[in-house]
């Protein structure tokens, strides 16, 4: 069931958008991490990398992309020996000469498990982005589906990483407009068993069945700081109700995913990522333990950002201060009535300056966030 969705009277005046409902998109989103996120995993070079490539290139034909590059969704390569394989489609936009956006994920495991959060999650909010996309008729410029390959160690950072081996050799002359890149979006915020001796600290009101309410929805993002006009972008784009956005600096916990090769380069990005979490890098990372109605907000986040950043001029920079006040504000909003205790685990009485919001930041990082 597809029902179209008004432009918000901030936004984009001329984005058509048509996205499923929250209930059909969660069952979708499902379907996807279910299928793909097997018992036997996706290491690369496994069975199981074999047959999630399947799947992804069907999902990829039936939601009605096309080849990046070529006539095939697959894009191999190989690295020492070793061959590995982005898949890549396209939902053609209104004017294909102009840099294409770019939405995408990983879609390797670390170990022979389903890794749901890590990164099946990820991939089904791709597909959705690019059946959303075809069904609105295609955004203003291209839309790049990338869900790549080897972002798992031992590949990480090497020459094999699929976001790599994609931007180095497989990308064309049109580079990209903005990249959207996600890793761990399936899952509630929860507080770190690191926390517990904070409880313990201020009575009642820090009670764990307190906070995980209040923080749950949150989902994390990075590199507004790479482009001056990507925070009023988001803001115009329009957040979903449910949804608790916490802007913060990529160098803060640095290039943990596949964007890191786009900001490297210049390109105006945001990384969204719910953190680690007890079931990080675990067999126990399985698909009943995902949050679909939280995946379904995310998606539809992503489809407000990617349709304003399609017809905004986007001019990347790196300048890290011009997002502080952005930083800060989105913080107070997701901390809410846990902000003075937040502050207390700090150190920090204000949160008005760099290193005011530096020490907050250090805080969760330390408390395994
Ligand atoms: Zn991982």
């Amino acid at each position: 069931m597809i029902c179209t969705f008004p432009s918000l009277p901030e936004g984009n005046p001329n984005r058509k958008m048509a996205i499923s409902k929250d209930p059909v998109l969660a069952q979708r989103l499902r379907t996807d991490v279910y299928d793909l996120c097997l018992p036997d995993g996706r290491m690369v070079g496994s069975a199981g990398h074999a047959v999630a490539r399947k799947y992804l290139k069907r999902r990829l034909a039936e939601i009605g992309c096309a080849p990046y590059a070529g006539d095939s969704f697959e894009l191999p390569y190989a690295v020492g020996g070793m061959d590995f394989t982005n898949l890549i489609g396209v939902i053609p936009g209104s004017d294909r000469a102009s840099p294409p956006l770019l939405v995408g994920a990983h879609y390797d495991s670390i170990i022979d498990a389903p890794c749901a959060d890590d990164n099946g999650a990820a991939v089904a909010i791709c597909l959705a982005v690019a059946a959303a996309a075809k069904a609105s008729g295609g955004l203003s410029r291209d839309l790049i589906v990338a869900i790549f390959d080897a972002e798992e160690p031992p590949y990480f950072y090497g020459q094999a990483m699929g976001s790599t081996r994609f931007y180095e050799d497989q990308l064309d002359a049109r580079g990209v407009h903005f990249a959207l890149i996600y890793d761990l979006v399936g899952h509630d915020l929860s507080i770190p068993m690191q926390w517990l001796p904070l409880a313990g600290g201020i009575g009642a009101l820090a009670g764990k069945d307190f906070a995980l309410p209040v923080l749950k929805s949150g989902v994390f993002m990075t590199g507004a700081e790479s482009c001056p006009e990507l925070a009023g972008m988001v803001d115009a784009a329009g957040i979903p109700a449910g949804i608790k956005l916490v802007a913060t600096l990529n160098e803060y916990v640095g290039d943990i995913s596949d964007h890191g090769v786009f900001r490297k380069n210049g390109v105006p990005y945001l990384f969204l990522s719910c953190g680690r979490w007890a079931h990080y890098h675990m067999p126990t990372d399985t698909p009943d333990r995902l949050n679909y109605q939280k995946m379904a907000r995310i998606m539809r986040l992503s489809c407000n950002i990617l349709w304003q950043a399609a017809d905004e001029p986007l001019a990347a920079e790196s300048n890290d201060d011009h997002t502080l006040e952005y930083e800060i504000h989105s913080f107070k909003k997701f901390a809410g009535p846990l902000f003075p205790i937040l502050k207390k685990r700090a150190g920090i009485s204000e949160m008005n300056t760099r290193s005011e919001m530096s020490a907050m930041v250090n805080a969760l990082l330390m408390a395994g966030l």
